[in-house]
């Protein structure tokens, strides 16, 4: 017997989307660093990655790499997350390049390099004003990078790259991408030399691509939300791209109660499991489902949209997802298996849960 909560992960899905999207960015010009850390690194997605056309495979996690490089691959390996100084090690010897923005990290990335007889690729940070990681002045960046062309013998500078609407909810524009492109020649003419990599974002980079609006000077992005969870891309930036399957990741669950009950709840409210004093709309007694999943598997109920256009997720504790099904056209029975789509950070939790079963759908 099948066991719920099951993640379903499609690869010829996957393949499909990937193709779709390196297509796209090649023709724009860019390389594609597939990114792996938004389904907890499943080695047999990162293939389709490397068949479907990804220049790079990255991660967040070094952990995550790690993996691969165990299983022979042999495509160049991305950190996108800035080092820390305890996994220096791990870093030089599971990745090839990292995301950098610290001289510091670049002195220890630098020394281990020589220590492990390598020659480390880095990407030096520039934040265009999302206000995460990167080097905030211009100057200081074209600083950095002849530091590492010229003082650091075991780094390679591959180039420069940029995040977008991570912390700061900044969209990426042709105003800042342009700033990026402008430091990247400057630094080019400094060095005598071109960068291979000037890295313009990740999937929110997507819906300027589409719109013609990415400077010609960016050559790569870093992408795995576009290519996994699809039906963001309509949903929060507004931008279809034809083709793309929404279905990579199908979400199942269990239901385990059925029931008519009030739609509010009855007795004085304090707050729920997690703190929070929600609104209760009351629309009467109606019929809803509880299946076997919760915000411990999910992170947020609200990251699920049901396959079934009838339901709506009312809510969801750690362990108990509760469903309005009162307007279904499907009869729905104790011990049924509800399908959703996932937005990414349902994707994200659900892959690493322990408790959430795999399947992976192979071709
Ligand atoms: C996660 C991450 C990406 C990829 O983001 P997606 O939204 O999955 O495309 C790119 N760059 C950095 C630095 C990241 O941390």
């Amino acid at each position: 017997m099948e066991r719920y909560p099951m993640l379903e992960f499609n690869l010829k899905k996957l393949y499909n989307n990937i193709k779709i999207v390196t297509k796209l960015c090649e023709d724009n010009g860019i390389k594609v660093a597939g990114i792996i850390k938004g389904f907890g690194g499943i080695a047999e997605g990162a293939e389709e990655m490397v068949k479907g056309g990804c220049y790079q495979i990255g991660s967040s996690r070094i952990e995550q790499l790690k993996a691969l490089k165990d299983r022979g691959f042999d495509i160049p390996l991305l950190l996108v997350r800035i080092p820390m100084m305890c996994e220096i090690e791990d870093v030089v010897k599971y990745s090839d390049i990292s995301l950098v923005s610290e001289k510091e990290t670049l002195n220890l990335l630098n020394k281990e390099a020589k220590a492990q007889n390598k020659i480390y690729g880095v990407v030096l940070m520039y934040d265009l004003g999302d206000l995460r990681e990167g080097v905030f002045y211009k100057e200081e960046l074209i600083r950095l990078a002849e530091y590492v062309e010229y003082e650091s013998d075991n780094l390679y500078l591959e180039g420069i790259g940029s995040n977008l609407s991570c912390y700061g909810s900044v969209a990426p524009t042709t105003e800042n991408l342009s700033q990026l492109a402008e430091a990247a020649t400057e630094i080019e003419e400094k060095l005598n030399r071109k960068l291979n990599i000037i890295s313009g974002g990740g999937t929110t980079t997507l819906p300027l691509l589409v719109r013609g609006g990415v400077p010609k000077k960016i050559n790569h992005l870093r992408i795995g939300e576009g290519i996994n969870n699809t039906q963001d891309l309509p949903l929060y930036w507004d931008t279809n791209i034809e083709g793309l399957d929404p279905d990579v990741f199908v979400l199942k669950a269990q239901i385990v109660e059925i029931n008519e009950k009030p739609t509010h709840p009855i007795g004085q409210l304090m707050v729920n499991a997690f703190g929070d004093l929600p609104h209760y709309e009351d629309r009467g007694i109606r019929k809803r489902a509880i299946i076997a999943l919760g915000n411990q598997d999910l992170g947020d109920s609200s990251r699920l949209v049901p396959k079934d256009k009838n339901m709506i997720v009312l809510g969801a504790s750690s362990d108990h997802t509760i469903l309005d099904i009162h307007d279904c056209d499907t009869e729905y029975k104790l011990g049924d298996i509800i399908e959703f789509n996932i937005l990414y950070q349902a994707m994200l939790m659900t892959a690493l849960s322990d408790y959430v079963h795999k399947k992976i759908i192979k071709y």
